[in-house]
């Protein structure tokens, strides 16, 4: 892999307001040998996780490096009311609470922000389920936000905090002493740090570098993404559809008279979709959402991803902590993906603030109370997002009766499906 030029670096030596290590420059910019500089924990990957979870080591009182291969700015803020990102969350109410402690929520646009009320699931034989925020005495299902807004807000936190930036840094290798990891960049740079936090995504370079072997397991399905102005009012509701040839489509509600759509469709039709005119695409996502909105209008171009399912069979080793996509992939159906990401960085950062005499946040002591507390929150998601993949992939009519059986009698049981949706939402 090749480093991405010289990294630019913010922040560089902050200190960390609870005291905690300093971060030590060994070298310098221009000193002939290569320069190092040591942190307490240095996180690669600065996608949502690894941004949330900078600011929250850094309130745990260590002294915090972030990097990334690609620019870590704050994007600039799209005009009201026009150009919305074709990528958008479901923020589950749990990880609003876990971003609201990091400082992240507050200063979130409120016009670029949508609750979701009540949702509908239809099964492919017209078998419905219905959740609903006020029966369960929330505010909200969940946020819909969009990866833009929630990012920009994100580095500006991690910036305020007095994380050391580094980007663009395109990890290169990775070496471990006994007390020490090192992060080293093509062009002779490096970062040491007692913990080595892989943030770094679905193909992560310091999981390979760990041992850490991934079991991957492709769906054969790709999500299809893209936003459309809608004729109705969605009034605060989400749609779910699971279709008869195993896709899965789903209607998010955004501010306004726009809907953001995921369409889990089988390879082909993904690539199909994908190719379509924008009317086109528009008039066969109506259509197969029963029309329940009207007429739609795409307002942004569509996105294809690949949808895999990815176990890894340890989240920890010597001086190592994976979190977010690094950690586990889901596949989108329940829109947790991310969740569950926050919610190994709330645990990674609640576990080393607590660390009382421990002054080693790689500790194995601490990573393995990290790990424990992260397998089974994680195992559950797995295990309910596959089952949910594979039941409505089946097309077998016994399997298939079943399935829509099976959410008719949750549809009138209030305190099954009250428990379904209580554990979505933390
Ligand atoms: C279609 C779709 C819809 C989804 N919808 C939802 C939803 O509604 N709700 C939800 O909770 N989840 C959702 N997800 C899941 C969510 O997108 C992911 O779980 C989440 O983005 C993972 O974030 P991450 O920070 O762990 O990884 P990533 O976002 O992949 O970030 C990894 C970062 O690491 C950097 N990096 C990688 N390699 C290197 C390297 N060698 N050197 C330096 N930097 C490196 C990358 O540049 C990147 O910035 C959805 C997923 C898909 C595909």
């Amino acid at each position: 892999m090749s480093a991405a030029g010289p990294p630019a670096v913010d922040n560089e030596g902050a200190r960390s307001p609870g005291g905690g290590g300093a971060a030590r420059r060994i070298g310098g910019a221009n000193s002939a040998g290569p320069s190092v500089t040591d942190y307490d924990v240095a996180i690669a990957g600065a996608g949502l996780v690894g941004l949330s979870l900078a600011p929250a080591l850094v309130h745990a009182g260590l002294s915090v490096a972030l990097i990334d291969r690609a620019d870590v700015s704050m994007p600039d803020s799209p005009p009201a009311g026009e150009g919305w990102d074709t990528r958008v969350y479901a923020i589950s109410p749990g990880s609003a609470a876990f971003l609201e402690s990091i400082g992240a929520w507050p200063g979130l646009p409120a016009d670029r922000i949508a609750a979701v009320e009540t949702m509908r699931v239809e099964g492919d034989t017209g078998a419905i389920l219905n959740f609903s925020a006020y029966e369960l005495g929330e505010r909200a299902l969940a946020w819909i936000v969009e990866e833009r807004t929630l990012r920009a807000e994100l580095v500006r936190v991690a910036k305020a905090a007095g994380v050391a930036v580094h980007a663009p840094y395109a990890l290169d290798a990775l070496t471990w002493s006994p007390d020490a990891g090192t992060l080293h960049c093509a062009d002779g740079t490096a970062l040491t740090a007692r913990l080595i936090v892989g943030a770094d995504g679905l193909r992560s370079r310091v999981r390979d570098a760990a041992g850490i072997a991934a079991v991957t397991k492709a769906y054969g399905q790709t999500a299809v993404v893209a936003n459309f102005n809608c004729e109705h009012p969605h009034r605060g509701r989400a749609w779910q559809w699971f279709l008869d040839d195993g896709g899965v489509l789903a209607w998010l509600p955004l501010p306004g008279r726009r809907v953001s759509m995921v369409w889990s469709a089988p390879d082909r039709e993904a690539r199909e979709l994908l190719a379509l005119p924008a009317e086109e695409l528009a008039a066969r996502v109506a259509s197969c959402g029963r029309r329940a909105l009207g007429t739609l209008e795409s307002i942004t171009p569509s996105a294809g991803f690949p949808l895999q399912l990815q176990k890894v069979p340890t989240m920890i080793a010597h001086r190592v902590a994976l979190v977010g996509d690094a950690a586990h992939g889901v596949h989108p159906l329940a829109g947790q993906g991310v969740n569950l990401g926050f919610g190994d960085a709330e645990a990674l950062a609640a576990v080393l603030r607590g660390r009382g005499p421990l002054t080693d946040p790689g500790a194995p002591l601490l990573l393995e109370r990290f790990a424990r507390r992260r397998a089974a929150p994680v195992l559950a998601m797995q295990t309910v997002t596959d089952t949910l993949a594979r039941l409505f992939g089946a097309t077998s009519p016994w399997i298939r009766a079943a399935r829509n059986f099976g959410m008719t009698v949750v549809d009138g049981l209030p305190p099954a499906r009250r428990f379904l949706a209580h554990s979505a939402l933390r």
